[in-house]
Parts: C-alpha cells; sequence; structure tokens
C-alpha cells in the first residue's frame, strides 16, 4: 500500500531524477548552479531517487591501481562550466592535492581519486538526493484528457512513498551481463562483484581462478588476481587471439567530442553503424595499451623462471560452468579445434561486460505512450528527451539508452558535463519557467515549499 511521505503531500517536482551516479549528480549540479544564478521564479525544483545507501560508483571495480580512462577535465561540470566551484581542480584544491597532481602530469586519475571526487560533489548537493531509495513504478495523473504529471513510487526502509514531477531525467545506468545459461553464484561472480566479494577468499589459499572475457575489467581483474594471490594461477579465457588496445589516439578520440552528439544523431543509420563499427574499438572489448604490456612481461618474466601463474586461453569459449560447494568447474572449449579443457577453480569471474536497461522499464503504462522505432527502440530527440504522443505533457529525458541515436558516449563520463547542460536548457526551453504556482501543485496540495 502506498502513502504519501511527510513534506512532500501535493507537490509536484519540476524533476524527479532516477539514480544519482555521476549522470544525475551532474544534473543536480547544473540545477545548483543554475538556481543560484537564475533565482525567483526560474529556479528549478528537483528531487532525485538513489537505490543505493550511500553514493557509490562502480564500487565493487575501484582496484586501488586502476585509472580512469578519460580525462579529469571531463569531470562533472568543466566542458559545460569551466569555472564551475564543482570542478575536479576545486575537489583536488580543497583536499590540498592541487600542486601535487599537477607535478604528476597525467590526465587520468586513479579511479579511487575519481569515487572521492564525485563523492564530494555529490556530498554538496545532497539536500537534493533521498539514498536508500529506490524507484519501483511511475503512473500518469490524466487532467482534462493529458497527462499533466507523473506518480513516481518509491520503496524506502520506511515503505512506499508516492512523489510527483512533472518531469523525469531516468540515469540508472548499466547492469551487469553474464553469458547465457550461467548463474551468478558464491563462486561464479561477474567483475562487478569483484571486491565486495574478494575478502572473503582471504586465509583460504586459492589455487586458481578463471576470467572470462578480454574488456578493460576482464584484463583489470586478471591483473589484480594474480597480484593478490601470489600462490594462485590465473586463467584468462577470451575467443579473440589477444587482448586489443584501446583507441585513445587524438583523432578517433573525437568521436567523445560534443559535437561528434550532433553528427551522429543527424546521421542516417547506416552511417551511425559504420561509426560504431569504426570507433567502437575506442570502448568496447579493449584494454589499455600499459595494462597490455604489463600483462604480457609478467607471462614472460614467469616462463624465463618456470613459474607460470598466467595462463591464456585465447580464440576458446565457456561452454560450462559447475558450481560445488568447494570449486567451480570451468569448461572451455578451442574454436580452434574444438578440444576441451576442464579447469576447476576457487572463483570464476565473468568480466563479460555490461548492457543497457530497458529505460522505459520503470514506466509501466507511461512506457505505452512512449514512441519506438522500426526496430523497437525508444525515439529520442536530440535534447535527449523521449518522442512521446502528444497528450503526455511531461517530459522524460535519458541519461544512457541512447546509444542508438546519440552514440557511444550516451553511456560513458565523457560527455555528461554538456549533456546535462542540453537537459537543462530544455527544460526551460519547454516553459518551466511560464509555469504558474498553481500548476506545479495538484488540486488537493499544500504548496510549492521546495522552490
Ligand atoms: C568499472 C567501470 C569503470 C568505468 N570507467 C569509466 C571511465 O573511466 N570513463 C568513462 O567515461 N566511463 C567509464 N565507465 C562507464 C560508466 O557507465 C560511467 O562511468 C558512469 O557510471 C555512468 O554514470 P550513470 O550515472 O549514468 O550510471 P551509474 O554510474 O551506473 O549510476 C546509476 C545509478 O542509478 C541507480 N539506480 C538504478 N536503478 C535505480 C532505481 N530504480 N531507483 C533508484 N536508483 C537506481 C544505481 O544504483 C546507480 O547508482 C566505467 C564503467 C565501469 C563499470
Amino acid at each position: 500500500m502506498s502513502r504519501v511521505l511527510p513534506g512532500d503531500a501535493g507537490l509536484v517536482h519540476d524533476l524527479i531524477g532516477i539514480g544519482f551516479g555521476p549522470s544525475n549528480v551532474a544534473m543536480a549540479i547544473a540545477i545548483r548552479e543554475h538556481n543560484a544564478r537564475a533565482g525567483g521564479r526560474q529556479a528549478l525544483d528537483a528531487r532525485f531517487f538513489e537505490q543505493q545507501p550511500r553514493f557509490g560508483w562502480h564500487r565493487g571495480m575501484l582496484i586501488d591501481d586502476a585509472t580512469m580512462q578519460v580525462s579529469f577535465l571531463k569531470d562533472l561540470v568543466t566542458l559545460r562550466n569551466p569555472a564551475s566551484e564543482y570542478s575536479f581542480l576545486c575537489y583536488l584544491q580543497s583536499k590540498g592535492r592541487l600542486i601535487d597532481f599537477i607535478n604528476h602530469k597525467n590526465l587520468f586519475p586513479l579511479r579511487v581519486e575519481f569515487h572521492d571526487y564525485f563523492e564530494w560533489a555529490a556530498a554538496k548537493v545532497d539536500d537534493t538526493v533521498s539514498y536508500g531509495h529506490e524507484v519501483v513504478g511511475v503512473a500518469p495523473v490524466v487532467r482534462d484528457g493529458v497527462v499533466d504529471h507523473l506518480e513516481v513510487t518509491v520503496r524506502s526502509g520506511e515503505g512506499l512513498g508516492v512523489h510527483r514531477a512533472r518531469n523525469l531525467v531516468i540515469g540508472t545506468g548499466l547492469r551487469p551481463l553474464v553469458p547465457e545459461g550461467v548463474e551468478r553464484g558464491d563462486r561464479v561472480w561477474h567483475n562487478s562483484e569483484l571486491l565486495a566479494r574478494v575478502d572473503a577468499l582471504e586465509g583460504t589459499s586459492p589455487s586458481r581462478f578463471v576470467v572470462v572475457g578480454a574488456g578493460q575489467s576482464a584484463a583489470e581483474n586478471v591483473a589484480y588476481l594474480h597480484r593478490r594471490f601470489p600462490g594462485a594461477e590465473v586463467c584468462a579465457v577470451f575467443s579473440r587471439y589477444g587482448y586489443s588496445p584501446a583507441d585513445d589516439s587524438a583523432f578517433a578520440n573525437r568521436i567523445f567530442d560534443p559535437a561528434a552528439v550532433d553528427d551522429y544523431f543527424t546521421a542516417p543509420g547506416t552511417v551511425k553503424r559504420r561509426l560504431m563499427d569504426y570507433h567502437g574499438n575506442t570502448n568496447y572489448s579493449v584494454v589499455d595499451i600499459d595494462l597490455i604490456d604489463d600483462l604480457y612481461r609478467q607471462m614472460y618474466r614467469e616462463k624465463v623462471l618456470g613459474t607460470e601463474r598466467l595462463r591464456f586461453l585465447n580464440v576458446s569459449r565457456l561452454t560450462g560452468v559447475k558450481e560445488t560447494p568447494d570449486r567451480v568447474r570451468a569448461t572451455v572449449t578451442s574454436l580452434v579445434d574444438g578440444e576441451e579443457t576442464l579447469l576447476d577453480a576457487d572463483v570464476l569471474v565473468l568480466a563479460t561486460g555490461y548492457g543497457p536497461a530497458d529505460p522505459l522499464g520503470l514506466l509501466g503504462e507511461v512506457a505505452d505512450r512512449c514512441l519506438r522505432d522500426a526496430e523497437g527502440r525508444v525515439r529520442v530527440e536530440r535534447d535527449y528527451r523521449v518522442v512521446t504522443d502528444p497528450d503526455l505533457r511531461c517530459g522524460i529525458y535519458l541519461q544512457g539508452g541512447t546509444e542508438h541515436t546519440h552514440g557511444i558516449t550516451s553511456s560513458l563520463l565523457s560527455n555528461t558535463a554538456v549533456r546535462v547542460g542540453e537537459i537543462l536548457d530544455s527544460l526551460l526551453d519547454r516553459g518551466l519557467e511560464s509555469a504558474s504556482d498553481e500548476a506545479r501543485t495538484v488540486a488537493d496540495g499544500t504548496g510549492t515549499g521546495a522552490r
């Protein structure tokens, strides 16, 4: 049974954000900066809901020596507002590390450090977010034949609450993918769980790990497990011949530019597909060249010393998994000659990627009012607003899940600062500033206190 949370009764927010990862933290900051500039009636009232109990960005993969795949200048704000007080440089200054970072001469901070930056930035706008609150449904509220606003049902430790908004911004991120027919278990992990689970192995002297996949996360898992468990063999399984390096050369990197979003959005479908084929290797199934070199050097050193602990089963596929309480048995089949290798291991790590969740999965009957293209994909306008039937007067904006319309930056950090600026402009351009207080309050409401 739903109940309306105290203080929220009657209020129709200008915007509700679902998820509070980097995308929606950046959104909250853009709104905060806009409100500080605009003040009064042009201010936007936004509320965000995050299911995690506190801010967390891929915590399971915060391997201590892993670095960002994106320049620190592509932080939450700089490309939109280089003078922002929410930048990575301001964070460094607040931590007393600005000069040390500069001396480091490196554009790519540790992932742990960027996580700390995200946390710092999120804390500055934490009056707009409710942690430990999972959005579980959305329903339309119809008035005079049109959908005037949306009811968002949120589950927390206190039960279900209903909140209302005229616009949604969905920033719920990606979901871990596992191969078909394989179930996760005590000894079968997705790499997203690595750090949450690995400590439990301490003191158990594991003898073998199997890591499936050939992307950045897979290579990081191989290197990490090899380093952390000096008595264990680590077997890497993948269908490629070897790890392929990420193309981070300057011209190719322009595929992440804000202007590339315009080009991609405008291009016909065939050109879109070609661009993804050409430049997918800037991001997908590729590994930093330094890490590739480290792993190769390590493998060769062990060969020389006769202490081989790194094994690469290339041109191979995982074809079977059997978990028992003590072990997991992975069957690996060579794609060259079909030969099967049985690997009994302590843990099998599936570093088999992430995929988009259906961005409209939470929307219930509202999703029926969202239009799809001939291939069943959500239609999205340039301003990241879902194309809907005209009777839906609310904006549904997507941060993520727009790779088919906006290109490769859809789920990445590269364009986040610019994207949230564009969404903010869209909210304002589409007339929020002219909405009367009355229109922002449902009939039985108590006012617009949060504005
Ligand atoms: C290990 C790893 C490293 C990466 N490194 C980089 C990098 O260096 N550079 C780069 O550009 N990209 C990188 N990425 C890509 C990654 O997608 C982005 O970094 C970033 O996480 C996107 O932010 P987001 O806010 O859109 O999604 P997320 O960070 O996934 O955040 C989504 C949030 O929504 C919450 N949520 C989901 N459903 C609900 C719900 N129903 N109710 C409430 N809350 C909900 C989740 O709990 C989560 O906190 C990396 C990804 C991984 C997995």
